[in-house]
């Protein structure tokens, strides 16, 4: 895992080991779990807390494969603006007492490859408290090659979940949908040993969309920019907007 390796420790070797055909089977195959710096601290599945940049070397070199071979990279990181208090007492095994700023890692990761697609997951549910409908909007309107994969969850933060108090799309949300629907696909992070909350929830969430952006999240996008069905060439030359 790239958070085992600090970036100093990258050397000329380490890359080309992370580039060989072990590295592009398993970007192929799966998809890449990377967290990026503050990512998790407690959760379900005794999920621990790992962290390392957003911008490590292995990632920006995994950026390149993923672009190469025309894959998504699925990205669960939490929200870092600042440097900030760690947000809870009660979580699992050791954390840190802080947490590093991680949004301009993850800018510079976008930023490195145009053409590889990056999907943030996680958009919805948060242990900081900020993921924002204003961050989220701002990082999709610079970098084009972002994605967002929804995950609902009850123990995330009220302040950024999508839901207002009557059980619809909060207004904030509702406009984001609308006007970057082809960035945001619907996910669940379910574990396979758990309940099925997650998919309930998702659920309701497709529920509350208008038909027009349910019909584009919850079918066109898996299928289409996101989907692992897209051709390649589909991905280039089209001045980083992927169409269907
Ligand atoms: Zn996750």
């Amino acid at each position: 895992m790239i958070q085992r390796i600090t970036p100093d420790k990258v050397t000329p070797d380490v890359l080309v080991n992370s580039s060989g055909r072990r590295g592009h089977r398993e970007s192929r195959s799966r998809g890449f779990r990377g967290n990026g710096r503050g990512a998790f601290f407690l959760g379900r599945g005794n999920h621990p807390y790992e962290s390392t940049r957003p911008d490590h070397p292995l990632f920006l070199a995994l950026a390149d494969i993923a672009a190469q071979h025309g894959m998504p990279i699925d990205l669960h990181m939490e929200a870092v603006p600042q440097d900030m208090p760690f947000p809870r007492q009660s979580g699992r095994g050791q954390n840190p007492e802080t947490l590093k700023e991680n949004i301009s890692g993850l800018e510079r990761l976008l930023a490195h490859n145009p053409n590889a697609r990056i999907v943030w997951a996680h958009a919805g549910w948060d242990l900081t408290g900020e993921r924002t409908v204003p961050l989220m909007r701002s990082l999709l309107k610079k970098h084009p090659n972002l994605y967002m994969s929804v995950k609902l969850d009850e123990s995330g933060s009220r302040r950024t979940w999508p839901f207002g108090p009557k059980g619809g799309l909060k207004p904030g949300w509702l406009a984001m949908l609308r006007d970057f629907s082809d960035r945001f696909v619907i996910g669940s992070d379910q574990f396979f040993d758990e309940g099925t909350e997650r998919l309930t929830l998702a659920r309701k969430f497709v529920d509350a969309l208008p038909p027009e952006v349910a019909r584009v999240v919850g079918s066109e996008m898996p299928n289409g920019s996101i989907g692992l069905r897209q051709r390649r060439d589909d991905l280039i030359g089209q001045e980083e907007k992927v169409t269907f």
